[in-house]
């Protein structure tokens, strides 16, 4: 072949290659009308809803979480054992964790603050008729209610009794606290258990590669996410609830846009449109699964590998922000106490709302991100207040389509936490962040 010929194949190769957010953007929105088509225009049978809603979309956006979710602890117990190894100093991993602490309690505050205001702005309890709403069952809130444990129990349950049964049930504190001492004592002893290290670090980029391999059936996984959400509940769900729901995308979006943005600029002193630009595919992802949890290998990558941030920070902070920084579940939280509130006639006053801004802020902590247990903590926040269990009830039914975009919101506040924390140590390569080809193997994938 001339080499003529060689680029002609090249550029058509190039050409044949769509980059992962479009794929993925393409996905999501023919999802969105696949499943308006089935819920709207096919009648129920059991082709409908057996083969194609509970059979091939169910298992297979089902089957795209779960690949992702087997990475999750492998991956985050390697990734945190080779960055407390190599940031060797405990001094600096001290100051990084605390920052980061304070970082996320910080936003999570600010986050349901600036709910509670835009839901006293848009009064969305108010105007609601409530009889064209069905309340759905309470009990399964009861139950979560009594079993949800008590601060102290819940700071006591980040030493894990058993490292490997941590490891098993995916308790992610537990998994972080261990993986910290694995790798701070393998900094300590040095030489003598280099093979381990090294071991471990190869595990690592194991898993690494395993996460972009998988990261190649997103589309696929985001379609059937998407057309099953909508096959299942339409649009006509949504519409008693819009001045709910506008509230709290209103907030998400204010976090998201203004909080976080602001943020960057200030604190962490870099540019917020190239962030928004390189992080959108992980918003994308983290929108159409609902799972914090499921999302934390993109994210790590991404901020590694397109924003320049240390490894050794993001393999630390990102896990650790999937658990304890709910940013859009705190703002969910914060509109639907209003919106409850104002349903029921109950009157809060600042007593009330600071209790809610700190058992909201409080529930986050050791609350793994997965769907829906934002409303399993909000029982917690409404209890806290008085307010009446109903109304969690009545927001359960459009809960999916919100639980997708405060999942993004939550993984965003970990990675800006993230960025400003490591740019405020030194720990950003600022060629790496500022260079928009930067790490773009990542979003190309074979069409
Ligand atoms: N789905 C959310 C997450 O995984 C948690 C929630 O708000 O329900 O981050």
């Amino acid at each position: 072949m001339t080499n003529l010929e060689n680029e002609e194949v090249k550029t058509k190769k190039e050409r044949k290659k769509l980059g992962l957010t479009t794929t993925i953007l393409i996905a999501l929105g023919l999802g969105i009308v696949c499943g308006v088509i089935f819920h709207y225009f096919i009648p129920q049978s059991s082709i409908r809803d057996d083969i194609f809603i509970n059979g091939i979309f169910y298992v297979g956006g089902q089957g795209f979480i779960r690949l992702m979710q087997m990475l999750v602890v492998p991956l985050v117990f390697c990734s945190i054992v080779c960055g407390a190894a190599s940031i060797g100093d405990t001094k600096t991993l001290g100051t990084v964790g605390v920052k980061t602490l304070c970082f996320y309690l910080v936003t999570t505050a600010l986050a349901i603050s600036v709910a509670l205001c835009v839901g006293n702005l848009i009064n969305s309890g108010l105007g609601v008729d409530m009889s064209s709403i069905v309340v759905s069952d309470t009990s399964s809130l009861d139950t979560a209610q009594n079993s949800s444990s008590s601060v102290t129990d819940t700071l006591l349950a980040i030493i894990p009794k058993n490292p490997v049964q941590a490891l098993a049930n995916g308790d992610m504190l537990a998994v972080i606290f261990f993986a910290l001492f694995v790798g701070i004592i393998i900094s300590l002893l040095g030489r003598k258990v280099e093979t381990v290290h090294r071991f471990i670090e190869q595990f690592n980029d194991i898993m690494m590669k395993m996460t972009s391999l998988v990261m190649c059936v997103a589309p696929i996984g985001v379609f059937c996410l998407l057309s099953r959400t909508f096959a299942n509940v339409g649009f006509e769900a949504f519409l008693p609830m819009v001045k709910y729901m506008v509230g709290v995308l209103l907030a998400l979006t204010l976090q998201c846009f203004v909080v976080y943005m602001i943020m960057l600029w200030l604190l962490g002193r870099v540019s917020p449109v190239m962030f928004i630009k390189k992080f959108f595919p992980v918003m994308l992802f983290a929108f159409s699964t609902a799972t914090s949890n499921a999302t934390i290998p993109l994210n790590m990558e991404t901020l590694e590998r397109k924003m320049g941030v240390d490894g050794k920070i993001s393999s630390f902070t990102i896990p650790l922000g999937a658990t304890i920084n709910m940013d859009g579940t705190a703002i969910m939280q914060g509109v639907a106490v209003v919106f409850t509130a104002q349903l029921f006639g109950v009157n809060l006053g600042p007593i009330e709302y600071a209790t809610v801004i700190a058992t909201a802020t409080l529930a986050s902590i050791g609350t793994a991100g997965v769907p829906s247990v934002g409303l399993i903590t909000l029982s917690m926040v409404f209890n806290s207040v008085g307010l009446p269990l109903e109304g969690i009830a009545l927001i359960m039914g459009i809960d999916r389509i919100l639980d997708m975009t405060r999942t993004a919101v939550n993984i965003t506040g970990d990675a800006v936490c993230t960025t400003v924390v490591a740019k405020q140590s030194g720990r950003v390569n600022l060629d790496v962040y500022n260079d928009p080809d930067a790490g773009k193997e990542m979003d190309v994938i074979s069409a």
